[in-house]
């Protein structure tokens, strides 16, 4: 994807524009250079071609975009050539236009092919003195025909016209037809040396793309043309994006009719709903092991929120959405690792001397001039090895006298220096998609000259309590009341993990205001964590409501703490339903949501990470059931919270970890191993 020319085009469908450059005529841009005009299409096919030739012969990859649609709405294609094939189109385009500085057939052609589709139109617009049958002049006077009026890709790019208008100011149907042709001879004349994106993939020497210039480039400057403003800027943002954001940009599903190169499709294209039946698991009277609900997560999730691309600097915390290429190898030059004196190694054993060269090399400052050989040179740490050096030896084990450093030898080639590279090469996949993006990350990724990341939009995690026995925070609350803990807890717990947590309140309950808030998350949230009302009971609304969209799978699994986690979807948005009680409540949302909603938010499958530790603490319990208990390591042993009650609160601040307990263990006796996993392995 690196590409060393960049050149853009805009193009024009009208005559030959004389001699002296105009607006709304054709003009291109090498990134780096200045616009050039160009009167006619001919000359500047010529101008193209040999551009392509000389750069293919220097070895350098070309970028070059056109700003007219390369495709036409889905199934038009066919309707000519009998082929759903883009390139048979441009074929046809080809053979039927003649095109001459003076005269050129396009609105003729235009009518045949309107003759060729039912109706009447799809293309209008007419400027001739002259009728032409089955062309009308508005675009008011066809009849509605089978083809989409835009592009899928145009709903993305405001102001964009459409390819079957051919005339009045900004139609950009007649530049399509007049531009096919031109790019096809080129596309013969290249053969497999060219490729167009998005149809063929963009690994050719040479790349043809459709750009919009008004997509990314500023208002035209007073005094400025505007096309010739345009192709300088585009061309410029195209040679200055990193790879990994143009490679991005390239990742795009448009097999026919085409696509705006720097339209993110990812970001337009929200990902599809889950399926109704994601969380189905066979139901039958026995308990589902844990591994085995964890399992049925993994294969049924799936990310559910588009891509967007951020400055580096904001990337903490955040999903990547692709991987992280190195942009430029760090360190970019050889560079010196120490303060001392660098020379050509290796250098023999013995007492040495190297006479001096006059100045320094340092970091940010580097000599700028040739060591000859014999010589050495001051240098400081970070600073490029300036050519004649490739070894440093510490200032520590040098004597200086007269402009000339002596030590003792041997020193192998390369001591003390650093290789271009040696820490990340350019090209490389340094960071893999889906990693949650840490502080060493935001270091690494500015290191290696990436200044945007593409990243999964934030997950929006809605939170809501329900019960009527619940009190809100800091309220007066009656004797039979408790304070819903749930809430404030499940927010911050969605924080912590890098989620944008969306507070739903507290349902009380009453299927028909508990519908009303879940109709109102779903256009608010990505995944609902509800807590309460999940089991089988008269006052258990929420499994009655998710089992009315069908979607409703009451899990019952081998787990304790825990009841049924009610799992569902409430308009395509993902219900997760933990228990009630706070121990259950968390211990659930750390065994399951956690895993889930990694997933959802485009993350990949994490385990925790548990640690041996010998057990404080004695215990028997039933076998075939995972056991989760509040721990903490005290003098080397984990010891366990007094109470195992699912409603003791205070033993989960009490607590810095978790024990496992295998599905199949009985009795745990003081000194036995067991698995402890510190909270902070959950995230938190
Ligand atoms: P439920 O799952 O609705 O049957 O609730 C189980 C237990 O958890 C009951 O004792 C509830 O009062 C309690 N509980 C439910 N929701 C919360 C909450 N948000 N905060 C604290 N306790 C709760
Ligand atoms: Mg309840």
């Amino acid at each position: 994807m690196i590409f060393d020319t960049f050149v853009m085009v805009d193009w024009a469908g009208g005559n030959d524009r004389g001699a002296a450059p105009k607006a709304d005529a054709i003009w291109a841009c090498v990134a780096g250079q200045d616009p050039v005009y160009f009167r006619s299409r001919q000359l500047v096919e010529v101008w193209l071609h040999d551009l392509f030739m000389a750069e293919q012969s220097a070895g350098r990859r070309v970028l070059a975009g056109f700003d007219f649609p390369f495709g036409y709405p889905a199934g038009f294609a066919n309707a000519v050539t009998d082929k759903a094939d883009t390139f048979a189109l441009w074929q046809w385009f080809a053979d039927h236009i003649t095109d001459t500085p003076k005269a050129n057939n396009r609105f003729d052609v235009a009518a045949q092919l309107n003759r060729m589709c039912d109706g009447i139109g799809p293309f209008w617009g007419n400027p001739l003195a002259r009728d032409i049958d089955d062309l009308p002049r508005k675009g008011l006077d066809r009849t509605p025909n089978t083809f989409a009026e835009r592009r899928q890709v145009e709903s993305h790019a405001k102001g964009s016209f459409t390819c079957w208008q051919l005339s009045g100011a900004g139609a950009v149907g007649s530049q399509v037809m007049m531009g096919l042709p031109v790019l096809q001879r080129l596309r013969q004349a290249f053969g497999t040396d060219i490729a167009v994106w998005p149809f063929e993939t963009p690994d050719a020497p040479i790349v043809i793309a459709e750009i919009w210039p008004s997509l990314f480039v500023s208002a035209t400057p007073s005094g400025l043309v505007k096309d010739a403003h345009q192709v300088r800027e585009t061309a410029q943002y195209f040679a200055n994006l990193p790879q990994q954001d143009l490679a991005a940009l390239m990742t795009v599903d448009a097999p026919e009719e085409g696509w705006i190169l720097g339209v993110p499709q990812q970001q337009a294209k929200r990902p599809p709903p889950l399926r109704n039946d994601c969380f189905a698991m066979p139901q039958g009277a026995h308990w589902t092991p844990v591994d085995e609900a964890l399992n049925h997560l993994r294969a049924n999730l799936r990310c559910v929120k588009a891509i967007k691309t951020i400055p580096t600097n904001k990337a903490a915390g955040r999903v990547l959405g692709a991987d992280v290429i190195v942009a430029r190898s760090h360190p970019p030059t050889p560079n010196s690792a120490v303060d001392g004196y660098g020379f050509a190694g290796p250098a023999p054993s013995g007492e040495l001397t190297y006479t001096l060269v006059a100045g320094r090399a340092a970091a940010g400052d580097p000599l700028g001039e040739i060591v000859p050989a014999g010589h050495a040179v001051r240098i400081l740490t970070g600073a490029a090895l300036p050519d004649g050096v490739d070894t440093v030896v510490l200032q520590e084990d040098v004597a200086v006298n007269n402009g000339h450093v002596s030590f003792h030898g041997p020193l192998k080639h390369g001591a003390n220096a650093r290789r271009a590279g040696e820490d990340m090469t350019s090209g490389q996949t340094v960071l893999r998609v889906g990693r949650v993006v840490t502080s060493a990350d935001v270091a690494t990724i500015t290191a290696c000259g990436v200044g945007n990341v593409a990243v999964r939009r934030r997950l929006r995690v809605g939170i809501l309590s329900t019960g009527d026995e619940l009190a809100q925070a800091g309220a007066q609350a009656r004797t039979d009341q408790i304070y819903d803990a749930n809430r404030p807890m499940l927010c911050a717990i969605a924080k912590a993990w890098g989620y944008k947590a969306i507070d739903l309140g507290c349902a009380p309950d009453d299927r028909a205001q508990l519908r009303a808030i879940l109709d109102d998350a779903a256009k608010r949230c990505d995944v609902i964590i509800t807590s309460g009302g999940a089991s089988a009971g008269d006052e258990d609304h929420m499994s009655a409501l998710l089992q009315g969209t069908g979607s409703l799978a009451l899990w019952r699994i081998a787990m304790k703490p825990g009841r049924p986690l009610a799992l569902g979807l409430w308009d395509d948005v993902p219900v997760l339903g933990l228990p009630g009680n706070p121990v259950a409540a968390m211990v659930c949302a750390l065994i399951f949501g956690r895993p889930a909603l990694r997933l959802l938010a485009g993350s990949d499958w994490l385990e925790p990470q548990g640690y041996a530790l010998p057990a404080g603490f004695t215990k028997s319990k039933k076998a075939g059931r995972r056991e989760y208990i509040r721990a903490r390591i005290e003098n080397g042993q984990v010891i366990a919270f007094a109470s195992e009650g699912s409603g003791r609160v205070s033993g989960l601040s009490w607590a810095t970890g978790l024990v496992e307990l295998t599905d199949d263990a009985q009795t745990i006796d003081i000194g036995d191993m067991v698995r402890f996993i510190p909270l902070t392995e959950f995230g938190l």
